[in-house]
């Protein structure tokens, strides 16, 4: 927006670098939309790798990152601490303005639309009016300010929760992510969730286990003990000490499959975790923050510029068009794994098959092709021709 000549001021509560609990892993579609941002350079000091290891059943498979005419086969794992300053910093060397240590604390309204928001400052505890002809909505998953605009999450629909923290290993440089698809406790019990290791490059990795609201007893499961156990489970192999962390683990809510909503008001939109833009198959929303940010940002645009806001209507069905049908296929495995016994038996088949594997991470990772239909493609396709006798899945 900035770039494009329009004035934007950036509201956020805390001041960067500021963490915010999460895997770090940016897949290539994040790493696309940086590049867009034109980040690609300096994202180069962070450490790159190349695709995904699976493990299960003590056998592990390496994937690398398929090849797409839209998508590197590379991602990085960013500190979020380092990544979300670099993205801020690069608003405002646009010519954004960026009011950190400042919380939007309700919506400034005239007649029914969205004109800016009460804005205090966090340092002196003032409050003044921010005045704005438009206004998105970013403020994540929990989203206070949202909720105050009438969004609401389905309820029936699946969501996610994830605890993570760092340990010092020697593996830190690792060319590959890795995840499990089965955690056990110490005494070689299965547990509920999927864990993932991310090396940072920086002489940490990132170790977090995430649980979906479909698997059973899902509220009974103490996350904390879940991330210890996979981190005896995980010590040896990744020489770590798994009793000192570097840090507390920290876990959140993730908001996913589009689950929030109203995603538009005739002078707002919603992006993010703020509207559940996190894919449901592997609980990644870095990359669908940016996109819906930049479908945002693109509507605000063609409003300004043509003194219509009903430009901002579009950005629903932009959603609808680029995720609607991709979330209700995901929405529904994420049901289906919620069943331990078929969990087990799918993960037993896929990590006894590199190639069903590679087609697994094509489809988890939203990276289908669409010049051509190889069995991710048409394995896809076949799921959603079956979600779609379902209109309320
Ligand atoms: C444990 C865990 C692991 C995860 N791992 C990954 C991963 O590896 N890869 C991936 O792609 N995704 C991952 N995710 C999901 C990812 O973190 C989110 O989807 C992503 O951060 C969403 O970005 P966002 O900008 O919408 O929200 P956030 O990143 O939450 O940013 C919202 C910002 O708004 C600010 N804010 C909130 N309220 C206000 C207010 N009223 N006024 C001013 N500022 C406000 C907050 O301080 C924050 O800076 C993970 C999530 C969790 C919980």
């Amino acid at each position: 927006m900035a770039k494009h000549g329009h004035d934007v001021t950036i509201v956020e509560r805390k001041k960067f670098p500021r963490e915010k609990t999460c895997g770090d892993g940016l897949t290539p579609r994040a790493v696309k939309e940086l590049g867009d941002m034109g980040l690609s350079t300096q994202l180069e000091r962070f450490h790159r790798y190349e695709g995904l290891r699976a493990t299960a059943h003590g056998k592990e498979l390496e994937l690398q990152w398929p090849t797409h005419p839209i998508y590197p086969r590379y991602g990085y794992v960013v500190r979020r601490r380092e990544l979300d300053m670099m993205v801020a910093r690069n608003a405002q060397n646009a010519g954004a303005k960026l009011l950190e240590e400042h919380e939007a604390v309700a919506p400034i309204m005239e007649k029914g639309c969205v004109r800016g928001a009460m804005i205090t400052n966090k340092e002196n505890n003032t409050t003044v009016a921010l005045h704005a002809d438009y206004v998105v909505i970013a403020d994540g998953a929990n989203s206070r300010f949202g909720r105050s605009m009438g969004t609401s999450r389905e309820r029936a629909w699946p969501y996610g929760t994830a605890i993570r923290t760092y340990w010092q290993s020697p593996r830190h440089q690792e060319p590959w992510i890795e995840s499990a698809l089965d955690v056990k406790d110490r005494n070689g019990k299965s547990m509920p969730g999927y864990g993932w290791i991310f090396p940072v490059g920086d002489g940490t990795i990132n170790i977090g286990v995430g649980l979906l609201s479909t698997f059973k007893n899902f509220k009974d499961v103490n996350t904390s003990n879940l991330l210890d156990s996979y981190a005896h489970m995980v010590a040896d192999r990744w020489e770590i000490d798994p009793t000192k962390p570097e840090c507390k683990a920290t876990s959140g809510k993730i908001p996913m499959g589009g689950s929030v909503g109203p995603k538009v008001g005739p002078t707002h939109i919603v992006i993010g975790d703020a509207a559940g833009s996190v894919n449901p198959f592997n609980g990644e929303g870095i990359d669908y923050a940016y996109e819906t940010a930049h479908m945002a940002a693109d509507v605000i645009h063609d409003a300004l510029t043509s003194g219509d806001a009903m430009a901002l209507k579009r950005y629903e069905q932009l959603v609808e068009d680029e995720y609607g049908q991709y979330f209700k296929v995901a929405r529904l495995f994420a049901r289906i794994i919620g069943r331990p016994a078929l969990m087990r038996e799918l993960s037993r088949v896929g990590i006894h098959s590199r190639t069903l594997m590679e087609w697994v991470l094509r489809i988890m990772a939203n990276l289908l092709r669409p010049d051509e239909l190889g069995p991710a493609e048409a394995a896809y396709k076949a799921a959603a021709a079956i979600v779609r006798l379902y209109p309320n899945a």
